[in-house]
């Protein structure tokens, strides 16, 4: 079949990687100029690690296999140490795989067959299903037609706003923001990684690699801004920190400033009550966010592709068998990740200084 792939983020890779080492002619096309390789390191966990497995990258994500988190610790303004993050409590197993998200964006992209045809700097702009086709509408101008189209375009999808209908009508904002600036002077071989709270904000260093950069978290409602407008993000970003001289937050937002990658978004998760329309389907957080809180959106980016394309086979390439059993399939998945986010980020982001003081307190009674 010859299949469209919007996006080129983990799930839409591994979605063409899956596709086209089946035999499918796939174009994938990424909206930015090049693969989005920012990005802290990402969790590939439970079931998600035999799918990498059968995908032919396992391998090589266990050499790259990064552990960044069991160095975190919350310090406090002067940079003493308050408590160590309870890495434990957070994962599933010690089978958990942490790896960069650029090292996983350039496992899967080196992956793709050959036939995979990667087109960047471009978006699809309109979808029309006929029943026995898609044609496809883009920025450029170009139109082709598609047997299949997968929407793998993130969070803000284009894809399912053609097809589902308004971002509006799926979202649910967990009340945070999250932003990420490259942070190339504090690389250091230590690799500690300090995380500052203030209520309802964090700023923190994490490093990996011969890599740093600043995660920020803070608590906010729903904003309305330009999600494609870096600047307006950096701003408000800015703004959200505003007034705060301590620990190394100047330093931080000096970074934000000149970093022409930085990533800022909502902490939000995408509710769909079903996944496909047609010859349209959606895989990772375009159908399903489940937010960063859970820790899984990439492992369900990888059991999507999988599953999708090994029903699509299953099917004989009868998409609406292959898309049902899809949706089977993987709904536990999304469920499991989607629910696993109960205290809307209190551990990492509390909202009172009591409730650090509190946390602080409880880390510190256990023992590693
Ligand atoms: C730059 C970046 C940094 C990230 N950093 C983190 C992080 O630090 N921690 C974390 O937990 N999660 C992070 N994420 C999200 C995480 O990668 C995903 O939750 C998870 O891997 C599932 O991936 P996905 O492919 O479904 O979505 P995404 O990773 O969001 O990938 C979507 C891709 O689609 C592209 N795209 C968007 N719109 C269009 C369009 N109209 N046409 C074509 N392409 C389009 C985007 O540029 C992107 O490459 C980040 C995502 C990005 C894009």
């Amino acid at each position: 079949m010859n299949i469209l792939v919007s996006g080129g983020g983990i799930a839409g890779l591994a979605t063409a990687l899956e596709l086209g080492t089946r035999g499918h002619q796939v174009t994938l096309v990424e909206r930015a100029a090049h693969l989005r390789v920012n990005g802290a390191p990402i969790d590939v966990r439970g079931d998600a690690i035999a799918f990498a497995d059968r995908m032919g990258v396992l391998p090589r994500i266990r050499e790259q296999r990064i552990r960044m988190s069991e160095h975190g610790v919350f310090v406090r303004a002067d940079g003493s140490v308050a408590a160590r993050l309870p890495v434990a409590e957070m994962s599933d197993s010690g089978d958990d795989i942490e790896i960069a998200r650029e090292d996983l964006t350039h496992i899967l992209a080196a992956a793709l067959p050959t036939s995979t045809d990667m087109v960047f700097g471009d978006s699809v702009d309109a979808l029309a299903d006929d029943g026995k086709g898609v044609d496809v509408h883009f920025v450029s101008g170009r139109a082709e037609r598609f047997d299949l189209v997968v929407g793998a375009d993130g969070l803000h999808s284009v894809t399912r706003r053609l097809a589902f209908g308004p971002e509006r009508d799926y979202l649910r904002h967990l009340g945070l923001y999250v932003a990420l600036t490259d942070l190339p002077g504090e690389a250091r071989a230590d690799r500690t990684n300090p995380l500052y709270n203030y209520p309802g904000h964090l700023a923190s260093i994490a490093r990996y690699k011969d890599k740093a950069f600043g995660v920020f978290l803070f608590r906010s409602g729903l904003l309305d801004y330009d999600y494609r407008d870096l600047d307006a993000q950096k701003q408000i970003l800015v703004d959200a920190f505003a007034g705060h001289t301590e620990w190394k937050i100047p330093q931080l937002l000096d970074a934000v400033r000149a970093d022409p990658e930085f990533y800022f978004d909502s902490v939000s998760q995408i509710h769909l009550p079903t996944w496909h329309r047609g010859r349209i389907a959606l895989v990772g957080d375009a159908g399903y966010c489940a937010a960063l809180l859970s820790g899984r959106g990439t492992s369900l980016a990888l059991s999507g592709a999988h599953i999708l394309a090994a029903e699509l086979d299953n099917a004989g390439g009868d998409h609406t068998v292959a898309f049902e059993r899809y949706e089977q399939r993987q709904r536990p998945y999304v469920e499991f990740a989607q629910h696993t986010v109960t205290d809307g980020g209190e551990l990492i982001v509390p909202s009172t200084q009591e409730a650090i003081d509190a946390r602080n307190a409880r880390l510190q009674t256990i023992v590693t």
